[in-house]
């Protein structure tokens, strides 16, 4: 981690105590209210539970803070990306999405935004700069992708897409502002789902959109009060006190992670392995340059579904379920969503277990399906 980060880091969870007086709780109070006390001229006060709230602005602060950006919460990260979209597109505009990321914005696109009049076109992730930016209003970028891992180059892309005249967007879900930091490489916006590592606890959905771009951000702001998909206070309070031990698990689901791609690399059983920190991962390069850390997602690939399915199954310290950065570790089979790879490709989260101890589950699991 670089000092700058580590400073980031450090300050976070004392980020409420310039506001606290004398006999105010150190942690934070929850606010669930609709209606604020509010006699005589509105202007200056606390109005209406769709237009602001003392928790979320709490959450909106650390992720701020983290991202060096202002930054704004959303009830899921499907809420912060359509809520980029939607504040930012128009008739007209055509964009460019990755083929491999996050289906789901894909769907949101094919479904609603085409119907508005916005094109797309599709594009894999790890050829993102090839055929350039010209002639598209949005760039949409997402690397590591998930699931496959492919990356990008953020700021040679960037670069490229302004230079066409297009805004760049990035969905740092996979690698957190403590992992890779879009907004220091030049994109204009950053989403991401906090339902991930940034809760961590899996125990809630969250999203956040952060640019330094002011008339962004008061669309974004705008959007969000218009249309009303605001954060529920008591999940911004769960993800307030997941952000306070960030940076310990996403540290400690890295470090593992190295640990465990290392081990996985040496096993015959495993036809193919992606991890962007392993020397020979095809992103390893990029990834040095431009990833702090190499991330807690490992993709790999075993022989069959069947035995995909059944090493899930079978291992002790893996929870079979989809999302991922929750402090136990969890994997599943991918394909069964649709996603186009390997029906044995298996997308692995670490979690905060000791690494010897997950290794030791995760090889019982694999010796026992070596026929
Ligand atoms: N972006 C990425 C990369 C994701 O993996 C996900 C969810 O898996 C999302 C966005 C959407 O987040 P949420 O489920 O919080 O809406």
């Amino acid at each position: 981690m670089t000092d700058e980060n580590s400073h980031r880091a450090a300050a976070l969870s004392h980020l409420r105590r310039a506001k606290l007086e004398k006999g105010d709780p150190v942690a934070l109070p929850l606010t669930m209210a609709s209606m604020f006390h509010l006699p005589g001229a509105p202007a200056g006060f606390a109005q209406y539970g769709r237009f602001s709230n003392d928790t979320w602005e709490a959450v909106e602060e650390m992720l701020g803070h983290l991202e060096d950006a202002p930054a704004l919460g959303f009830p899921s990260g499907m809420a912060a990306i359509a809520a980029a979209l939607f504040a930012t597109l128009k008739a007209g505009d055509r964009i460019l999405l990755p083929s491999d990321g996050y289906y789901t914005t894909r769907i949101l696109t094919e479904r609603f935004l085409t119907r508005l009049g916005v094109t797309y076109e599709t594009r894999p992730t790890a050829t993102f700069l090839d055929g350039g930016f010209d002639g598209f209003r949005l760039v949409f970028l997402e690397t590591p992708a998930n699931p496959g891992l492919d990356l990008c180059d953020i700021k040679a892309v960037a670069d490229a897409a302004h230079a066409a005249g297009a805004i760049v967007v990035a969905d740092n879900t996979t690698m957190t502002p403590l992992g890779q930091r879009p907004l220091d490489l030049g994109v204009d916006i950053v989403v991401a789902s906090d339902t991930k590592a940034p809760n961590g606890h899996s125990d809630a959905l969250f999203g956040h959109v952060s640019s330094r771009d002011a008339e962004i951000m008061q669309a974004v702001s705008d959007w969000r009060k218009l249309a009303g998909g605001i954060p529920g206070p008591f999940e911004a309070w769960q993800v307030h006190r997941g952000l306070e031990t960030l940076d310990v698990r996403f540290q400690r689901m890295c470090d593992t992670a190295e640990f465990l791609a290392e081990k996985l690399k040496d096993r015959d059983d495993v036809k193919a392995l992606r991890y962007p920190g392993l020397a020979g991962d095809p992103s390893h390069n990029l990834a040095r340059a431009q990833m702090l850390r190499f991330g807690f997602l490992i993709g790999l690939i075993l022989e069959s579904e069947t035995k995909a399915e059944d090493f899930i199954d079978g291992c002790a310290l893996l929870q079979p379920a989809t999302s991922f950065g929750g402090v136990h570790s969890s994997a599943e089979r991918r394909a069964r969503w649709g996603d186009a790879v390997d029906p044995g490709f298996i997308r692995l989260s670490v979690g905060c277990e000791p690494a010897s101890e997950l290794w030791r589950a995760i090889e019982v699991s694999l010796d026992a399906r070596r026929n």
